[in-house]
């Protein structure tokens, strides 16, 4: 775990812990601009700032987890609806039928860079066959 202050966020009150210093908490209480996508009572989804494809969006529970490696029993719900949402943005999109990607990065060698749990979409684009 991050040497990060925590507090509870009383807007974010789902049982949740947020960090005070974490680059997408910050983007999901509004201290960081973002092109919001979607966004529930549990989930943000907003554009990456650098796109890879012509569709890029990013996910993010509002609880902040730091990686996939760092879920538990209780959020396993959570990530389901992540998965929802992105559907759902995939078919507002007009990509459900002609495919998308699902990426989350995990820890270094995956190249995770910011430290708070988030799906890549990525569509609009043919990505072809090759993972890497
Ligand atoms: P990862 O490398 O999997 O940790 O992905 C982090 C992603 O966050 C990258 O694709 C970045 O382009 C994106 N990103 C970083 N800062 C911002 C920001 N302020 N707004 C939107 N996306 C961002
Ligand atoms: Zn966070």
């Amino acid at each position: 775990m991050d040497k990060m202050p925590k507090k509870k966020c009383p807007q974010l009150d789902k049982g949740g812990i947020v960090m005070e210093d974490c680059l997408f908490c910050k983007i999901i209480r509004g201290e960081v601009p973002s092109k919001k996508v979607y966004e529930d009572d549990e989930i943000y989804a907003f554009e990456d700032i650098n796109p890879a494809a012509p569709i890029h969006i990013l996910f993010v529970p509002k609880k902040h987890i730091e990686s996939i490696a760092k879920i538990e029993k209780e959020d396993e719900a959570l990530i389901g609806k992540i998965y929802n949402a992105i559907n759902k943005i995939a078919e507002e999109k007009g990509v459900k039928d002609k495919g998308y990607r699902v990426v989350t990065n995990c820890g270094k060698d995956a190249g995770q860079t910011v430290k708070h749990l988030h799906f890549h979409l990525l569509a609009g684009t043919n990505m072809g066959e090759k993972l890497l």
